[in-house]
């Protein structure tokens, strides 16, 4: 009451709102300081002062970042794995007071026991109890976060909740087929085909693009329908365990018989023609034009298609349970993983890592949380019975709300922070409360690889052998699903050029980290 009060005061002293009142509590400098900041991440390639969530921040705290990004045209693309970006900077040997980047986990755990980056355990035990208050209640995080050395080089992003993506598909188009929502892998594809040949959008043409994918990995996904695996964690491309035991997805039986099938869906139009060039906006266009089958995709965004059924009749996309696969294993291979490798980290030449560990942790304040989260008070959102609740204007614009968020600053996953799940279910609608529930009943989450921190000379086989090996992996993969060459007769050559390549060699340093990181 407090705040409202004087809120309303200085609203008419000053005639401006007051969306946020510093009552001081949070202010970290008495002197404004002024940070310098790298940050890097595919959704927004430049870090922008004036944000508004910046705004406030600045004036909660007295500190203020300043964009000294390098790079910021090499963004860090999510899937390539590469982080052209951070390499460029550190190859300038002007490492800015604060990095933000999506993939800075393996970056800084190899850079900063070399020196590159602050070692942050100390500076946390003494000036950040709120980030010593998380780490104390979650130790697995900090286990999964520290480098070989042992220390935590970055404060990571966080995501809440556990649901992701799900399997998508035009129940009306069913219905108008007489079809029902297909169960096993056999009776999808059947699903998917008469999409493609039995005209459910009624225009005479043979033009539905049966699976589609905003991502071209999400098709890589549907291996799983055959007992492969696609990654092991919410990185495309990852390393899995298996039983205690590290393997690659793409060097896997499984993998082989999907990858075959999936040429063959590809051959027989199944598969959008485009699916590995169309982009992020495969998804918007192919549904808004009334094209689209079947996706798989996150709960939250995907649902919101629904809106839809105003302008197409009957349109309706709902989540369906993950088809069984050959051998009846019913798999939701993505889920949200608890700590991202994305995230920030303190330079070497900082010379003020204990403001900055206090302004790291004040995103974990209870306010700066909610900033994170939910932008900043009286715009985005207002405060509802202790809850920050988005406004009416906000949820209904037409943008989606999370692309809404990243242009005021807020939900930046190249700054360390605690996602809160209650941001997403605010615009999740009934289809994806409906789709959530059908996945928790089914339990079809499995467990994810949270990765590894490797010491000098893992690192050394990791680098020289790696790169290569997964670019020969993809470029094999696309080539396979496009019609050159054929996975069955290509298949043993394929294994002992990995073999060559050091594919083991590579596996024998992941096993060894990761027993020494778990225990295992
Ligand atoms: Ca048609």
């Amino acid at each position: 009451m407090r705040h409202l009060t004087l809120a309303s005061v200085l609203m008419v002293t000053t005639g401006l709102a007051a969306p946020v009142l510093a009552d001081g509590h949070l202010k970290i400098v008495d002197e404004p300081l002024t940070l310098t900041v790298q940050m890097n991440h595919a959704r927004y390639p430049v870090y922008d002062e004036n944000w508004p969530v910046e705004r406030v921040a600045r004036e909660l705290t007295g500190i203020s970042l300043k964009d000294a990004t390098v790079g910021a045209n090499t963004r860090n693309s999510e899937n390539d794995g590469k982080t052209e970006a951070l390499n460029l900077m550190l190859a300038t040997g002007d490492i800015p007071d604060i990095v933000g980047s999506s993939r800075l986990k393996d970056f800084v755990n190899q850079f900063g026991p070399e020196g590159a980056f602050l070692p942050l355990n100390d500076l946390i035990d003494e000036h950040a109890p709120n980030l010593k208050a998380y780490f104390a209640e979650r130790p697995e995080i900090e286990a999964a976060i520290s480098a070989a050395d042992g220390n935590m080089y970055y404060i990571p992003y966080l995501p809440d909740g556990k649901y992701g993506r799900a399997y998508w598909i035009r129940t009306d188009w069913l219905d108008a087929l007489g079809l029902d929502v297909p169960q096993t892998v056999d009776e999808y594809e059947a699903a998917l085909r008469a999409f493609k040949t039995q005209d459910p959008n009624g225009n005479g043409l043979a033009d539905e693009v049966p699976y589609f994918a905003r991502q071209w990995p999400e098709l890589i996904r549907l291996v799983t329908l055959w007992d492969g695996r696609s990654s092991g964690s919410d990185t495309y491309h990852d390393f899995y365990v298996d039983d205690g035991k590290l393997k690659h997805p793409y060097a896997g039986e499984g993998y082989r018989e999907g990858i075959k099938n999936l040429a063959r869906w590809y051959k027989e139009g199944l598969i959008d023609a485009e699916i590995f060039t169309r982009g992020s906006s495969s998804r918007d266009y192919l549904l808004s034009e009334n094209l689209g089958g079947s996706t798989h995709d996150w709960f939250a965004s995907t649902s919101g298609y629904n809106r839809l059924s105003a302008d197409i009749d009957g349109f309706e996309f709902k989540a369906m349970a993950p088809p069984a696969s050959i051998s009846g294993k019913r798999v939701e291979e993505h889920r949200r993983i608890p700590i991202k490798p994305d995230g920030w980290a303190i330079g070497h030449t900082n010379e003020h890592p204990v403001e900055t560990i206090k302004y790291f942790d004040f995103w974990f304040t209870e306010e700066g949380r909610r900033l994170a989260n939910f932008g900043v008070e009286g715009q985005q959102y207002n405060m509802v019975d202790g809850k920050a609740i988005f406004t009416e204007e906000f949820l209904n614009n037409s943008k989606p709300v999370n692309n809404q968020l990243y242009e005021v600053g807020s939900q930046l996953q190249a700054r360390g922070y605690f996602q809160d799940y209650n941001y997403e279910i605010q615009w999740s609608n009934e289809f994806a409360l409906e789709g959530i529930a059908l996945y928790d009943e089914g339990d079809y989450l499995i467990d994810q690889f949270l990765g590894v921190a490797f010491n000098a000379d893992e690192q050394k086989v990791y680098d020289k052998n790696w790169p290569s090996i997964r670019d020969f992996m993809l470029e094999r993969q696309q080539g396979w699903i496009l019609g050159n060459g054929d996975v069955e007769a290509d298949w043993d050559g394929y294994m002992a050029t990995l073999d060559n390549m050091g594919l083991n060699d590579v596996l024998d340093v992941m096993q060894s980290a990761y027993d020494r990181q778990y225990g295992g």
